[in-house]
């Protein structure tokens, strides 16, 4: 393996990246804004790297160990720099920085091994896994780091090397990262490149990328995927979603409102398995509206270096015009505002935390991903039309189901259309889980075992028992 060097992630190309602070809109540090040119020279030096890093994985093992551990001791460096660039209170970038090293842990002892095929014939297959080659990973500005752990630790650990490129929204926290890192990885195992379009597009459609692995926007998976069919390289897609809350008609509103309410609204509603839409009894319907906009108008919203914040601003200019945008037409759609409704009145990208009521269902806020501190809730008379209205959409990342009676709302949760269902939780999720989206919410399987085997091929020896 090549010798241990400490270096920075690729410095400047042809231009400079501003990186913006979301609670002021102001720039205050800037990314290099890399050619795709430089693209080449990356990849080439992933392949030289793999031949080291494919072969020895107890070292493999060891140097991701230690890499969990840098990541560790660089917490108070990395949570301040993610809140900055990206929004979120600081103890949730903490939290994120925690889930990154222990990404690394989990997947740095997973071990695939060696699978005998047994078939009553007289041959002892076998089958061994054997890693890919050079990976791309492209992340968003949502959970920036988490995320790109969420590619770089599997794909390592499986014995592929990476280049990963975060959105131009929040390149800072990850180039740090990555410099983190490379105290612990061999040179040109894991790269970060940073920039403009179309330098993700020119990584994705690369001939030497031998699996691209992404998480973003469904529109921006298309055009992946069919970037990467130009080298046909494997493809994961983790994409948008627009999950669905049921209500059941037993359920003790008081008791679950404060979950129900942070699993819509945390990190500024910019989850991709948030709750983004709620289905509530007619009979409870006010109740439920009541709980959830009290809850909207009384949390604290401020910058993510303050103490006290609980919600930040939203990432980036144009997200807050998006979110804005379907605000104002659920609203010009006969909807009212329980709580908020409008963007705050100070500097920065902040949106009144927004419940929202008779919106009508064929609403752009129900139909598609708002992707912010907005939630519709719609009431329903016929349990079996919330579900139909809860799958009636292209999406499928997750939903969920909240009631008393566990076994009623696990058969109705068992009838909902997408890769993960809670009950009386969202979004809550183990690092051995497998995480996929159904219809046009995913492509392939990220998590657990089953994200270490998105990153290998199967390799099969075929030995007969008798020369
Ligand atoms: P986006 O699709 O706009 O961008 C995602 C990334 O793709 C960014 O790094 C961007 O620079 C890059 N990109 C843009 N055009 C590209 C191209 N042609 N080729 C290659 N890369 C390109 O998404 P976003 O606005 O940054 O993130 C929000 C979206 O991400 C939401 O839809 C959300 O649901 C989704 N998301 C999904 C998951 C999941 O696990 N399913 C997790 C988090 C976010």
């Amino acid at each position: 393996m090549p010798t241990r060097q400490p270096r920075r992630a690729p410095l400047a190309g042809a231009g400079r990246l501003a990186v913006l602070d979301p609670a002021t809109g102001e720039a205050f540090d800037e990314a290099p804004d890399q050619s795709p040119d430089e693209v080449d020279a990356v990849v080439d030096r992933a392949r030289a790297a793999w031949c080291g890093w494919r072969a020895d994985p107890v070292a493999r093992t060891t140097a991701l160990l230690a890499a969990a551990d840098a990541v560790e001791a660089a917490g108070a460096d990395l949570a301040p720099l993610l809140t900055r660039e990206q929004g979120k209170p600081l103890a949730e970038s903490s939290a994120e920085v925690a889930r990154t090293a222990a990404r690394l842990r989990y997947f740095a002892t997973l071990d695939p091994g060696p699978r005998p095929i047994t078939d009553g014939r007289p041959v002892r297959s076998e089958v061994r896994w054997r890693p890919l080659g050079p990976v791309a990973a492209i992340v968003p500005w949502n959970f920036p780091l988490q995320l790109a752990a969420a590619k770089f630790a599997p794909a390592l650990a499986a014995g592929n090397t990476m280049v990963l490129k975060p959105s131009p929204f929040t390149p800072l926290a990850t180039r740090l990262l990555g410099s983190v890192l490379s105290a612990a990885l061999p040179e040109g195992v894991l790269t970060i490149v940073t920039g403009r379009e179309p330098l993700g597009a020119r990584l994705v459609s690369h001939p030497g990328i031998r699996h691209v692995t992404f998480t973003g926007s469904i529109p921006t998976g298309r055009a992946v995927a069919e970037g990467a069919a130009a080298s046909l390289a494997r493809v994961t897609l983790e994409l948008g979603g627009n999950d669905a809350a049921i209500l059941l008609e037993d359920v003790e509103v008081d008791r679950i409102a404060d979950r129900l309410f942070w699993a819509a609204f945390r990190n500024c509603g910019q989850v991709c398995m948030a709750v983004k839409r709620v289905y509530a009894p007619a009979r409870l319907y006010s109740q439920v509206v009541e709980a959830l906009a009290q809850r909207a108008r009384s949390v604290v919203v401020g910058a993510g270096l303050d103490p006290g914040t609980q919600l930040g601003p939203v990432n980036n200019g144009p997200q807050l015009a998006r979110v804005e945008r379907y605000t104002a037409r659920a609203l010009a759609d006969g909807a009212r505002a329980a709580a908020g409704g409008h963007r705050l009145d100070r500097p920065g990208y902040f949106f009144a935390p927004t419940v929202l009521v008779d919106v009508p269902p064929d609403s752009p806020v129900v139909t598609e991903e708002q992707f912010g501190p907005v939630l519709p809730v719609l009431p329903y008379e016929d349990l079996d039309d919330a579900v139909e209205a809860a799958n009636d959409t292209g999406f499928g990342l997750g939903g969920s189901v909240w009631g008393s009676d566990l076994d009623r709302a696990e058969a109705v949760a068992d009838r909902l259309e997408c890769g993960t269902a809670w009950i009386n939780h969202h979004a809550e999720l183990s690092l051995a889980q497998p995480f996929a989206g159904t219809k046009e919410s995913g492509v392939g399987v990220a998590g657990g075992p089953w994200g270490l085997y998105g990153n290998l091929s199967p390799f099969v020896v075929h030995r007969p028992e008798e020369a």
